[in-house]
């Protein structure tokens, strides 16, 4: 399906894409694969001091990842290039001495400082300042000689009476008074252009139907709409975006934690797990449909008119319960893949050839279900690289197990039954276990409890028939850390209780 719907998503790039942004660029994605439309990337980099061009890389890195697509942006171009602002500065400059020919723009040389002054004095006062329109009404030759002169100016829009409407798919019907909104600045003295006008320009040029953003910039919006009609365009629709919230109910910010596509890239999520939640900030498949939504099933679902007014809270536990079921679904080899270099970092593998490799996979898919990111992989795995039954007695879950029935003599036995030769596990572990249940008659709790700790160091973890193998296989592979075996384990364990007895 094509259609003429284009929407746009706007990012300054002043470093990687935080949750709050890229859910824009989410909602402007979803909207438009569905519609069929363009979607375009607009790089705003006219603020010099935050913009750094390596970042914009960052920006389509971190899309990338999430999967989204674009048809025009800087990097690839497009019919109504160039897509960074920086390089449309002639572009504002031009179009705004069009709004100066014809009287809905002029030159202001009011300095700053005189300004500050004047709302200082307005603030003391307790009204709010606007600026008075004194440059308004200069002469036109009293204008040519400042500016031959030289002298520092600005352009500035003048703003007509009478209400101010637009219609946002979000908030409805919107209505502002023009008699609140001081003459806004189009360009600045040093020639950049302001972020009010820049957009319009752009905007407008570019064909934008449909303006989907945060709602920060709905007090910006009545500005642009005076900017539009000054111009004799049309109104694209808007559709602002509820505020993110963190936990405390203040708005997200980096004091919350990993709040960068990046930092959530880092911690080992899926980025199909983060681009379904993301999809739920602010807005909700219909009644009855689960949350959990497949890239199609999300374009399928998505209507902007069900985008909520409210705030959303980001709720990393709900993101958690969202990649841990991507997480069970996806690809093993791919789950492998991401998460070799968690074992790797935590020096736990070192080089991994084929048997390294498929051991490490027995690893994942034993600890895998506990956990609800990829870097937790390292820490939930480290009683496989590290035994130290010590430390495990120290525990008051272990202790507890060992105080029941005839724990120790579980132990012994077990012990006993692993050293006679010529035994293989997995292959004898169901003898070996009814050995130790002939010669102690325990059973149940009383019989895995006191195994499970002698194997592990631990009351609970993965299921046992997942962890022999690797103990005995990871034995004989040559890794960082030399991996006890089956036999290994429990011979210290009961070293190690017998000493403490
Ligand atoms: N560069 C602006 C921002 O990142 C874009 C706002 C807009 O979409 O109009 O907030």
């Amino acid at each position: 399906m094509s259609s003429n719907i284009r929407v746009r998503f706007a990012p300054s790039p002043t470093g990687h894409l935080h949750v709050g942004n890229v859910r824009t660029a989410i909602f402007n994605w979803l909207f438009v694969r569905k519609a069929g439309g363009q979607f375009v990337i607009r790089i705003e980099d006219t603020d010099i001091v935050r913009s750094e061009e390596r970042f914009e890389g960052l920006i389509y890195e971190d899309l990338r990842w999430l999967g989204l697509q674009w048809e025009e942006a800087p990097d690839v171009g497009g019919p109504y290039s160039p897509y960074r602002q920086s390089d449309r500065l002639n572009l504002y400059r031009e179009k705004a001495l069009k709004l100066v020919g014809n009287q809905h723009a002029y030159h202001c040389f009011c300095s700053e400082a005189e300004l500050e002054r004047q709302a200082e004095k307005a603030k003391r006062a307790g009204v709010t300042w606007k600026y008075p329109g004194t440059c308004q009404t200069l002469a036109g030759e009293e204008v040519r000689q400042k500016l031959d002169r030289g002298d520092a100016s600005v352009i500035r829009l003048k703003v007509r009476q009478g209400p101010i409407r637009f219609r946002d798919l979000v908030h409805g019907d919107m209505e502002f008074s023009s008699d609140v909104i001081s003459e806004p600045i189009l360009i600045r003295s040093n020639g950049s252009p302001t972020y009010n006008y820049a957009v319009v320009v752009d905007d407008a040029l570019m064909q934008i139907t449909h303006v989907i953003r945060g709602d920060d910039h709905l007090s910006n919006t009545p500005k642009q709409v005076l900017i539009y009609e000054a111009f004799g365009w049309t109104l694209p629709l808007f559709a602002h975006l509820s505020t993110i919230l963190g936990s405390d109910h203040t708005r997200l910010s980096k004091r919350h934690g990993a709040t960068s596509v990046k930092n959530l890239q880092d911690m080992g999520m899926l980025p199909e797990a983060l681009l379904n939640y993301l999809a739920l900030l602010g807005w909700a498949p219909s009644e009855g449909q689960s949350e959990i939504l497949p890239l199609d099933a999300l374009i399928q679902s998505f209507e902007l008119e069900r985008v909520s007014k409210s705030a959303a809270v980001f709720d990393l536990n709900k993101l958690y319960w969202i990649n841990r079921h991507y997480l069970k679904e996806a690809d093993r080899s791919r789950v492998l893949n991401l998460a070799i270099p968690f074992l790797r970092q935590a020096g736990l593998l070192a080089e991994v050839n084929d048997a390294i490799r498929e051991w490490a996979g027995q690893i994942i898919e034993a600890v895998l279900p506990g956990v609800d990111h990829l870097s937790q992989i390292p820490d939930k795995a480290a009683f496989i690289f590290s035994f130290d039954p010590g430390q495990a007695l120290k525990a008051e879950a272990v202790r507890q197990v060992l105080s029941e029935g005839k724990a120790g003599e579980v132990l012994r036995a077990l012990n006993d039954e692993l050293a006679k030769p010529g035994q293989e596990i997995p292959r004898d572990w169901k003898e070996i276990i009814a050995a130790v249940k002939n010669r102690t008659g325990q059973k149940g709790k009383q019989l895995f409890h006191p195994i499970r700790v002698a194997l592990t160091g631990s009351d609970s973890g993965p299921e046992l028939d997942k962890l022999l193998p690797i103990f005995e296989r990871g034995s004989r592979l040559a890794l960082p850390r030399r991996i006890l075996c089956c036999q290994e384990r429990v011979a210290r364990f009961a070293a190690a209780v017998d000493a403490n007895s």
